[in-house]
């Protein structure tokens, strides 16, 4: 297996280090950060380049400006808490993060200080996609030059990025001296291979979420690696109708039936528990797209896995809570991702929560427990949980990538240890 370089194998001390962060956090009307998550799990790698007397300067994205300046997308609520978590003052000049202003504060940068440049992604270059195609890659490659000249180091920590081909997550190695991965890509690579390389078993992968087609690919891999597979939320049904089971206005994805019903027989070929929802709660009538009910929609519990045809399943029934709490109790290593309901709606979140909790029993007997991103996460956060997992994800389609058995690119392109930097 290759060895990607990390930020111990790199001289650092005395250079100037660009760390590509994801400080992409979530912000009230006020422009008050809800969930610093993103910013606490950067301290460790900013807080060894600061002891290792190197002067760093921070990149990271902010919600979609979609290459405009959007004030209130600037990173400046950012740069304020992560100086209160430091203990330290960060410098933060707005603007743009490759002017003259920018450039003359990153180069005047002592060393043990520390600078957030503006939002990357004011700047249409660094996601490439709003030019013509063959635009895109002279205009990517010459905003990274632009971030490159800034610094002598390249380090990527942003794990929720490190899955996009992006100026400043791909092309900006290719104009630096050398390049590694952060404290948390470490950690967070560390937790998904060993977890997929060499678990304790028994290893279950809960999957749930709206579509199959954005999960088969996980699937696939993980029935070479599993010994269990509890499939919840909509993606159920599809599996249930490739079975000839009753659907109801379940959403299903009719096109994924064939390859739903392919995949039930390779896990019992395998010999691995491919288990759906044995009951369901069940409406009669939604606003999907707003996740609303009405106040007539008749709420039920099915006697089985068949949905009556006028109605629609929304979350597990108590007997399949009870059946996958059982599964989930005896697994020594557990990945979860995606909701088993409609969460969002409370009365709907009852499967979705107590899949949390119980993951979070098993831990606390001795499983390890991983979150893969996403809605998983904000359930975990809302049953107050969270310091009971072994591992929550800050990337949910890195961490989804990699549950594909896919390589990401933004690792690709980091050099392994020992390799010698080709000139550029
Ligand atoms: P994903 O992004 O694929 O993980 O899907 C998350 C979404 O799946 C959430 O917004 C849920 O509301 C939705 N979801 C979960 N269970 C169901 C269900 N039974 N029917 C419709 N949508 C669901």
């Amino acid at each position: 297996m290759s060895i990607k370089k990390t930020l111990r194998n790199i001289d650092i001390r005395k250079k100037k280090v660009l760390v590509r962060v994801d400080f992409n956090v979530p912000l009230n009307k006020n422009l008050e950060i809800t969930d610093d998550k993103r910013i606490v799990e950067a301290i460790p790698t900013i807080k060894y380049l600061l002891e290792n007397k190197a002067a760093v300067i921070l990149m990271s994205h902010l919600g979609r400006p979609k290459g405009k300046v959007v004030p209130k997308m600037s990173l400046e609520p950012v740069s304020i808490r992560l100086g209160e978590l430091l203990g330290k003052f960060v410098k933060f000049i707005g603007g743009d993060c490759i002017d003259s202003k920018s450039k003359k504060i990153a180069s005047n940068l002592k060393y043990g200080e520390v600078l957030l440049l503006e939002n990357l992604r004011f700047h249409p270059e660094e996601e490439g996609v709003f030019f013509s195609n063959d635009s895109n890659e002279f205009a990517m490659e010459n905003f990274a030059k632009e971030l490159a000249s800034m610094g002598n180091v390249f380090i990527q920590d942003a794990f929720g990025t490190i899955h996009r081909r992006h100026a400043s997550t791909i092309y900006i190695v290719k104009h630096i001296e050398d390049s590694a991965i952060g404290l948390l890509v470490e950690k967070e690579l560390k937790f998904f291979n060993d977890m997929l390389e060499n678990p304790v078993r028994p290893f279950l992968a809960i999957l749930g979420g709206a579509k199959v087609s954005d999960k088969i690919n996980i699937i696939e891999n993980l029935l070479n690696k599993v010994d269990s597979i509890i499939i919840g939320g909509a993606m159920a049904y599809t599996f249930l109708k490739s079975q000839g089971v009753s659907t109801g206005f379940s959403l299903v994805e009719d096109e994924k039936l064939d390859l739903a019903g392919e995949l039930i027989r390779r896990a019992k070929e395998k010999k691995i528990d491919f288990l759906l929802p044995i009951d369901h709660t069940v409406i009669d009538k939604f606003d999907y797209s707003n996740r609303q009910i009405y106040e007539d929609t008749k709420i039920q519990i099915t006697v089985d896995e068949a949905i009556p045809e006028k109605f629609m399943g929304v979350d597990l029934g108590p007997m399949s809570i009870e059946k996958f709490s059982e599964i989930i109790k005896f697994s020594k290593t557990i990945i979860w991702n995606g909701p088993v309901g409609v969460f969002e709606i409370d009365k709907f979140s009852k499967g979705t929560l107590k899949i949390a909790k119980n993951i979070a029993t098993a831990t606390d007997e001795g499983a390890i427990s991983i979150i893969g991103g996403g809605d998983s996460v904000s359930a975990i956060s809302r049953s107050g949980i969270d310091k009971r997992i072994t591992h929550i994800s800050t990337g949910g389609g890195a961490s989804l990538k990699l549950l594909e058995g896919k390589e990401l690119p933004g690792i690709s392109v980091i050099p392994e240890i020992n390799e010698i930097k080709k000139k550029c």
